[in-house]
């Protein structure tokens, strides 16, 4: 198998691009890395607005930005796979902030698959957060 090489600056426009046309432009971004790595399993609840990535050296559940304040509230999460067949991801987060503050409005998830390099923005929601930096060191 042939992992693509990452390519954060694609990943980051494929967010821009996306947030313009949804009004709220995202200005700030993160990804995800732990253990000295960065491809991920992810599984989600868009409508809930919860994702946690599940690190693929040492299976290490976190919950993306503020979700693990939410995840026990929630019944269900979904694996993404994506249309290759391959779960493995590579995640960046986007965030757009209200006006004239350092305050999250929206929340955008970005991601790469690792096998075939299909990208774009998996799912986004309003995400009220005091603190952006806080919120994007915890992608
Ligand atoms: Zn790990
Ligand atoms: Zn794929």
């Amino acid at each position: 198998m042939t992992i693509a090489i990452a390519s954060p600056i694609k990943l980051r426009s494929q967010i821009i691009d996306y947030s313009i046309k949804n009004g709220y432009k995202a200005e700030h971004f993160a990804i995800a890395k732990y253990c000295e790595d960065h491809i991920f399993r992810l599984v989600i609840n868009e409508e809930e607005g919860v994702v946690a990535r599940i690190c693929t050296v040492c299976d290490t559940k976190h919950g993306i930005g503020d979700s693990d304040d939410y995840f026990d509230e929630v019944e269900v999460v979904y694996p993404v796979t994506c249309s290759c067949g391959h779960n493995q991801f590579e995640i960046m987060a986007g965030v757009a902030l209200y006006r004239m503050s350092g305050d999250v409005r929206w929340f955008y998830l970005g991601y790469e698959c690792s096998a075939c390099g299909l990208s774009g923005v998996y799912g986004d929601w309003k995400n009220e957060f005091i603190g952006y930096t806080n919120l994007l060191k915890r992608v």
